[in-house]
């Protein structure tokens, strides 16, 4: 199998090289307006700990919502199934950053990956405490999943997004006003801008995504990040949610997990055997990476990896 999966991910990133369209990089981050949409790497990590990738697949990039489903994990963690009731589980169906259906539904975002639920699960996470001692819990906690410690938070793109993120600041002060948020929204807002300014390569989302794809357990340290059930509860909602109003396309072509970001990345999970992180900066309609979508469905029908069967 590993070596049918080296060869795999070579024929598509050979496949993928020249492709003219690429998608469009997102630019409402301006630092985001700047990466070389020529990049592509793609990282898989298999339960036995063997790593295979190709292509730029060491080199850092933003996760952006891909920190979505850290943060989700860290707050069940802390309040458990509490949180539900302050954010829903079901897909939107709009676009990621919308603000129509916060204000029909009063407040109450309906999941924790479209912004509004990622902007209630900062609130969460802030909790008590100092933005930045939530920020440090949240990159630490990022760092002990993927057992590596290189991972920190890019401030030029944190900044930036804190500087012109107003749409968000709508999402924050619309669930202020509708009682929930605890804390004040410039205080969430920097948390959740700094947790999407994570700063991975694909090969280091590959390692933090494992226990995903192992019931909640790192299968290589053998320790034990989530519950079986809370494991696959993640997964459902990432299948169910994980690309915004792309999330039905993006089960119909590909049929595994996964969760997007605007900085181009797609962490995707495939049960009992891998976790694959894929980067490709252009972005198609719903903001998700479109040559990343094109390789992950590639890797999953050649390696018959659809949770839907073969
Ligand atoms: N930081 C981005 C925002 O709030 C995340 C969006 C995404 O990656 O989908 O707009």
């Amino acid at each position: 199998m590993k070596q049918r999966l080296r060869a795999v991910l070579n024929e598509i990133e050979v496949e993928l090289k020249n492709a003219t369209t690429r998608g469009k990089v997102a630019d409402y981050i301006p630092p985001l307006a700047q990466v070389d949409p020529a990049k592509f790497g793609i990282a898989v990590m298999l339960h036995d700990g063997t790593l295979i990738s190709a292509g730029d697949a060491q080199e850092k990039f933003s996760i952006q919502s891909i920190s979505k489903v850290f943060a989700l994990t860290l707050a069940l963690g802390k309040r458990g199934d509490a949180i539900w009731h302050r954010v829903g589980r079901e897909p939107s169906g709009d676009p990621f950053n919308s603000s129509i259906l916060l204000e029909l539904e009063k407040g109450m975002p309906r999941n924790p990956f479209i912004n509004a639920g990622a902007i209630v699960i900062s609130d969460i996470l802030l909790s008590s405490h100092q933005p930045r001692e939530t920020i440090g819990e949240i990159v630490r906690f990022v760092q002990s999943i993927a057992e590596d410690d290189d991972i920190y938070i890019d401030e030029v793109v944190a900044k930036a997004e804190d500087r012109t993120g107003f749409n968000n600041a709508a999402l924050a002060n619309l669930l202020k006003a509708n009682k929930n948020l605890d804390n004040l929204p410039p205080h969430v807002l920097g948390v959740y801008h700094h947790q999407c300014a994570l700063a991975m390569s694909c090969e280091q989302l590959a390692c933090a995504g494992l226990f995903l794809s192992a019931s909640g357990r790192n299968p290589i340290s053998n320790h034990r990040i989530v519950s079986v059930e809370r494991a696959l509860r993640i997964n459902a909602l990432m299948m169910t949610c994980g690309h915004y109003d792309g999330s039905g396309d993006f089960a119909f072509r590909v049929g595994v997990p996964a969760k997007s970001g605007v900085g181009g990345g797609i962490l995707a999970t495939v049960p009992g055997i891998a976790s694959i992180a894929v980067w490709s900066p252009g972005l198609n309609q719903h903001g998700n990476s479109l040559l990343g979508t094109r390789a992950l469905e590639l890797l999953c029908r050649r390696m018959g990896w659809s949770i839907f069967g073969r």
